[in-house]
């Protein structure tokens, strides 16, 4: 199976299971929104979960909280969103499609690095144990040639972004001869901003000032409640505040199903700390949610960082962990050294002051941030299309299973009696009791065992319990496990502790 099938398979999957299906499905959808399904909100809550237990019930000196969607309008002013958070979109006359037009140009420069690894790719194979890399991207004149050719215009673009030169953007693209790739046409407009917030109106301000946004991103919400946190929880430099929560970006080119919404989740901690000591706490955290992500499991070849040469204005360092998507290489959370940019802003703004009095130091001062920032929508389509494996079974029988981690499962145990009569169901259902406090259960007597069996690895559910005739006689039960499907025979009385040390949040955070 390649990536491609991989993909859509996931996607199918995801569907069937009642993971995700898309919004609003019986009039047709709404592009780039999703709805959740019982077993998706299950792991997304888990996930969630992970990520809170993780950031704040491990760390003392970090707490959560749960700003509104809505906030002031003059906070996307200060945070630079109503002037900055801008995409380039241009459409092509033929096909009438929209691109980002920055999308096009670092996917043309992307073919032409690609052209430049294949070369040494090539190379490397004909040349053996003796081949220096280095000397022939450094030499070689057919590589020098591409790596020349996509500096140039990523130079050329980067000037042009940074001085907002659309018409320059659009001629990068005329002179590239990129085309569109569903009409094959270089027919294009102009290049032109487009504001990514979503906005409506709020009946409670003034007729000239009515407009709100929906937040962009979560952050804000911490930055403009820094100091009620700071002074009602007595909060110590360092601290941080952790928030989860939707926000909302009219994306211009929404693809790859859950990857890229216009409605998605965020996981946010904002890491208060004094300034001069930001490169070390943005190192800690770098190195800390490396360790986090690679508690899933997925092995060594998953991650990796992707640091940002160019920064965005209010930062003094930035990197992404990439996850490797079906599709390839993309950023699925980012860690940036915010300076005290932005609650200077709110300060500018707002006229407030948001200093700290540091008494170690014994003066004031405006915190800097490092940030963490995950969006929960993207770690649940990395963790879903790694779990998801099709295998063949010794009998030659197939079986789709999703590896999930135990404890993020959705349904931890499922209990199943062998038969649907002689009291079975009936002791399925005290087992149930038993365990429902503690683990989220589910029980069905509907089809063979076999079948029942499959429909729970399909959903990643950790253990089956079998219920039969033996159970009633001397309370032992079978209990299978998902990833090797051996079955073992085991006291009732057992189960409780074989999923406390399995599928409790423990496990996982202990590996973080
Ligand atoms: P991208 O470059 O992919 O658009 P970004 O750099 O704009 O992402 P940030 O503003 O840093 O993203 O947001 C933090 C995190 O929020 C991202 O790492 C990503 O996981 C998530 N995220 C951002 N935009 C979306 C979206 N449209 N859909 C789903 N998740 C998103």
């Amino acid at each position: 199976m390649n990536q491609e099938e991989l993909f859509k398979n996931v996607i199918s999957h995801c569907k069937e299971y009642g993971f995700i299906f898309q919004s609003s499905e019986i009039y047709d959808g709404l592009s780039a929104v999703y709805d959740y399904g019982q077993m998706g909100a299950e792991l997304k809550k888990n996930i969630r979960d992970f990520w809170w237990k993780s950031m704040v019930q491990m760390h003392q000196n970090i707490v959560g909280i749960d700003a509104a969607i809505f906030m002031h309008p003059t906070t996307w002013k200060a945070s630079g969103h109503v002037d900055a958070f801008n995409d380039p979109l241009i459409d092509n006359k033929d096909s009438k499609k929209r691109y980002r037009a920055d999308v096009l140009i670092e996917e043309h420069i992307a073919k032409i690095n690609a052209k430049a690894e294949k070369e040494i790719e090539k190379a490397k194979a004909r040349f053996g144990e003796t081949f220096d890399e280095v000397l022939y991207r450094q030499t070689n004149p057919r590589v020098l040639e591409y790596l020349n050719k996509a500096n140039d215009i990523e130079s050329r673009f980067k000037n042009a972004l940074e001085n907002n030169l659309l018409d320059e953007v659009r001629q990068i693209i005329i002179d590239c001869e990129i085309v569109c790739p569903i009409s094959g046409s270089k027919n294009w407009t102009e290049v032109r901003q487009f504001n990514l917030m979503f906005s409506t109106q709020i009946g409670s301000l003034s007729e000239d000032s009515n407009t709100i946004y929906l937040r962009p991103e979560t952050a804000q919400g911490i930055f403009v409640n820094y100091l009620n946190v700071q002074k009602t929880g007595r909060m110590k430099i360092p601290f941080g505040i952790a928030q989860t929560g939707k926000a909302f970006r009219n994306e211009i080119v929404a693809r790859q199903f859950i990857f890229r919404m216009r409605e998605f989740e965020q996981m946010e901690m904002q890491f208060f700390v004094r300034p001069g000591t930001e490169m070390e706490w943005y190192n800690y955290w770098k190195n800390t949610r490396m360790k986090w992500h690679q508690a899933f499991g997925f092995g060594d070849n998953k991650h990796k960082f992707h640091d940002h040469l160019k920064l965005a204005h209010y930062a003094n360092a930035a990197s992404d962990i990439e996850f490797n998507f079906p599709f390839g290489f993309k950023e699925l959370e980012g860690i940036h050294s915010r300076t005290d940019y932005d609650l200077k802003q709110h300060e500018n703004h707002s006229g407030k002051k948001l200093q700290y009095f540091d008494s170690e130091l014994n003066e004031s001062y405006v915190p800097y941030v490092v940030e963490t920032s995950i969006g929960l929508d993207r770690l649940f389509l990395a963790i879903l299309s790694e779990a998801y494996q099709e295998e063949t079974l010794e009998d030659g029988s197939q079986r789709v299973v999703l590896n999930i981690a135990f404890p993020l499962a959705p349904i931890k145990v499922a209990v199943l009696p062998l038969v649907n009569k002689d009291g079975l169901p009936e002791k399925a259902q005290e087992i149930v009791d038993l365990l429902k406090y503690d683990y989220n259960v589910a029980t069905e007597s509907k089809d063979a065992i076999g079948k029942r069996y499959r429909r729970n690895d399909a959903i990643g559910t950790p253990y089956c319990i079998t219920v039969d005739y033996e159970t009633l006689e001397n309370n032992t039960v079978t209990i299978r496990n998902r990833d090797t499907m051996k079955q073992e025979r085991i006291q009732i009385v057992q189960i409780n502790q074989i999923l406390r040390d399995t599928v409790d949040m423990s496990v996982l955070l202990k590996k973080c």
